[in-house]
């Protein structure tokens, strides 16, 4: 898609929402977690947010790996 870079995604994990500026969240996020969200510091860099979801992705895939290995069974169910 031509269109899909002429605006950064908004900087919350997995949302794609167009933004004007990176590292901003965009009105839904704004709207959903209201408080939760910290405003007044430097927002991320494209870079920060690059290194962030590549961490997260690589946690993922590791996790996704370590189950193909898991040899313990699961404890059986007391009752
Ligand atoms: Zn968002």
């Amino acid at each position: 898609m031509m269109h899909a870079n002429l605006f950064p995604d908004c900087v919350l994990p997995a949302c794609t929402t167009p933004v004007a500026e990176p590292g901003q969240a965009c009105p839904e996020c704004v709207t959903a977690f209201g408080p939760m969200l910290r405003t007044g510091g430097a927002p991320l860099t494209e870079e920060e947010i690059r290194e962030r979801d590549d961490m997260t992705n690589a946690i993922y895939q590791h996790r996704a790996m370590m189950r193909g290995y898991r040899t313990t069974p699961a404890p059986e169910q007391q009752t």
